[in-house]
C-alpha cells in the first residue's frame, strides 16, 4: 500500500492494524485522513495515531470494524484545537440518536489528545457495480 505522507504511527503494532483492510471502519480511514490533512496545514507536521482498536474496551476502540482512533494534539497552539475539532465535526456529523461528535480533544490522564469516532449508524459501504 503507498504510503501516506499525513500520517504516522506511535507503534509498528498499530500502523499494521491501519493497513488491515477488515479493521478501521471505512469512515473512520476518511476521518483520521481529513484530520491529518488539517493537523498537517497547521502545524507542517504528520500526525501520529496513538491508538486503533483495543482488546476488551466497551466503546468504539474495542468494535470491529474499530470506530474509534486518538491523534496526538502536540505543536497545536491556542485556539487549534477547537479550529480543528470544528473542522472535522461540520465535515463529518456523528451518526447516532446521542447527540455527541465525531471528533474531540480530551485528557485521559497522560495530557489531551483527539479522540475520533464514527456512530453505530454509520453504515458500512458496498462497493456500487460500474455501468
Ligand atoms: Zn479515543
Amino acid at each position: 500500500m503507498r504510503k501516506n505522507p499525513y500520517i504516522r504511527f506511535k507503534t509498528p503494532a498499530l500502523e499494521n492494524q491501519w493497513r488491515d483492510e477488515s479493521l478501521p471502519h471505512p469512515a473512520l480511514v476518511v476521518a483520521v485522513n481529513l484530520a491529518a490533512l488539517i493537523y498537517y496545514r497547521m502545524t507542517g507536521q504528520s500526525a501520529t495515531i496513538t491508538s486503533l482498536y483495543r482488546d476488551n474496551d466497551p466503546g468504539v476502540h474495542g468494535q470491529k470494524p474499530c470506530r474509534g482512533a486518538d491523534l496526538r494534539t502536540h505543536g497545536l497552539m491556542g485556539d487549534q484545537k477547537a479550529q480543528w475539532t470544528g473542522a472535522i465535526n461540520t465535515a463529518i456529523p456523528y451518526q447516532s440518536s446521542k447527540p455527541t461528535q465525531t471528533a474531540m480533544v480530551h485528557d485521559v490522564g497522560r495530557g489531551d489528545h483527539l479522540h475520533l469516532q464514527i456512530g453505530p449508524l454509520e453504515p458500512m459501504p458496498k462497493r456500487t457495480q460500474e455501468a
